[in-house]
């Protein structure tokens, strides 16, 4: 009876997967689709915990509380800006859940274990135990409390594939003769460090895709593992996890002109390094936030542009006012959404969302790129990188071919920073200098409510 309402439970878990994946396609539902897969998760838990073959449930309760106690506290005092981080630690930390399991399930039935148990457990913990340093290293780049330029040396791709070569091959012997116990160290030491060596080539502003990449490898573990436990919800869950972390890449990888293969073969690591040569002091147009408000004031388009900078000031609350403000006016007044503005993917859908921001008013780059020509003014919110019209021509920049959104080709732009600092990519913006550049200098929701205040309510 018990094992029926487990499987039940697994079934509506795993439809419950699919439609929240389904539900988090589009910003109307995505609160459905996180609230579908935590119920999904709940149900998946529950009923793992009803299986009979739990010996004692001691264990069980002590990670559950330190698992809570680290992982509350984490969600909530981790700011908005350090999501990417807080990922790659999560991906970490499921990696080397599933490697774990797969430890264990091989020391406890070493002399039973046969072809494709074998297999599956192989792959589960080649790719659990490289995703967990990968991601740790990842984490350690984007806290920049590791260099986030690309560390490279010669011949870097053929040690790589050395090393993944051995430990695969330490892995094929272990599937024939799971019994040589005395290599199993090898091949998990050589999983560990074959994740550290992955990573250290690839710069930080390529370090998005590889999260995503990661997440797919953990997925792709957890489904191995499931295969190799004979549960079905794993199989299903993971290869979920596997796949859309997969699709995640490939859309990343076309939205910074990336090749595919170069992250999968984590070949990164060749992206040239910003130059940081002697820089020319050059001259740009300021305004003070009465000059922007007597612009805006007279568009008759506007398109707003939003980047990291917007996450960092937390200033899309004071932007919904200028919004409400404009619109009011009889403003057209759009946003374009970059597909890797900010610091990870739909970064500033979710803020701008948290403001009430209607969605129709959201568009992406292909849908807006070409209305540029026609608007007014172009609004730049704390965006750089992906405003940057170097990345169309300037084949030494560490950002080339990434498409831009086309700030560059509105009547007259506006950016609103703090400073003429680079942004991720460590790099100059051309789009600074132009003549109907104006820059305002200061702190994004500052100076928004600066401008705010100007404007006729
Ligand atoms: P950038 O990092 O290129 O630029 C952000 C700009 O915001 C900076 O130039 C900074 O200038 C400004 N800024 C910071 N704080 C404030 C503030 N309080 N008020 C006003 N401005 C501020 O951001 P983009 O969004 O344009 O580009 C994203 C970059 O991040 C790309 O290179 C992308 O590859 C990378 N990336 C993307 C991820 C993703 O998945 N979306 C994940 C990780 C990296 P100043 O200091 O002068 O104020």
């Amino acid at each position: 009876m018990i094992q029926h309402l487990v499987q039940y439970a697994y079934l509506v878990a795993a439809a419950l997967f699919v439609l929240s994946l389904k539900w988090m396609n589009s910003p109307a539902t995505a609160r459905r689709g996180v609230f579908a897969g935590e119920v999904g998760m709940l149900l998946a838990i529950v009923g793992t915990l009803l299986v009979n073959d739990i010996v004692n449930y001691q264990w069980i309760l002590v990670a559950f509380f330190l698992g809570t106690a680290i992982g509350v506290p984490l969600a909530y005092k981790m700011p908005i800006t350090a999501v990417p981080q807080q990922t790659a630690l999560s991906h970490a930390c499921g990696a080397l859940a599933a490697a774990l399991v797969g430890t264990a399930e091989y020391y406890r039935h070493t002399a039973d274990l046969h072809g494709f148990t074998m297999v599956a457990l192989i792959v589960e913990m080649l790719l659990g135990f490289l995703t967990f340093t990968g991601s740790l290293m990842a984490a350690g780049k984007l806290q920049e409390v590791l260099p986030t330029r690309p560390i490279t040396y010669r011949n870097q791709n053929l040690i790589n594939l050395t090393l993944f070569a051995i430990a695969l091959g330490i892995g094929v012997r272990l599937i024939v003769v799971p019994t040589d116990t005395y290599l199993f160290p090898f091949f998990v030491g050589l999983s560990l460090l074959f994740g550290v060596l992955l990573i250290i080539p690839i710069g930080g502003a390529d370090m998005p895709t590889v999260i995503a990449l990661l997440n797919s490898y953990a997925g792709l573990s957890a489904c191995a593992m499931g295969f190799a436990l004979n549960n079905k919800l794993l199989v299903i869950a993971g290869a979920l996890d596997g796949s859309s972390g997969m699709i995640l890449s490939i859309i990343m990888c076309k939205a910074m002109n990336r090749s595919f293969i170069d992250v999968l073969f984590g070949a990164f690591g060749q992206v040239q390094v910003a130059k940081d040569g002697a820089k020319e002091k050059r001259n740009v147009h300021s305004a003070s936030p009465e000059e922007a408000a007597a612009i805006l004031e007279s568009a008759s388009s506007v398109i707003i542009v939003t980047g990291y900078g917007l996450a960092v000031a937390q200033a899309q609350h004071k932007l919904r006012e200028l919004f409400d403000i404009l619109t009011r006016r009889g403003v057209d007044v759009k946003f374009a959404i970059h597909p890797v503005a900010g610091r990870m993917p739909g970064h500033m859908n979710v803020l701008l969302a948290e403001a009430d921001i209607p969605y129709d008013r959201l568009y992406e780059m292909d849908d807006i790129n070409s209305d540029f020509g026609q608007c007014d003014v172009a609004l730049v919110i704390g965006a750089n990188d992906v405003v940057n019209p170097g990345a169309r021509k300037d084949k030494d920049s560490p950002i080339y071919g990434m498409p831009i959104l086309d700030c560059d080709r509105a009547r007259t732009v506006m950016v609103i920073k703090r400073s003429m600092s680079p942004g991720f990519a460590g790099i100059d913006n051309e789009l600074f200098y132009m003549d109907k550049t104006l820059m305002l200098f200061g702190d994004a929701k500052e100076f928004i409510s600066e401008i705010v205040k100007e404007l006729p309510k």
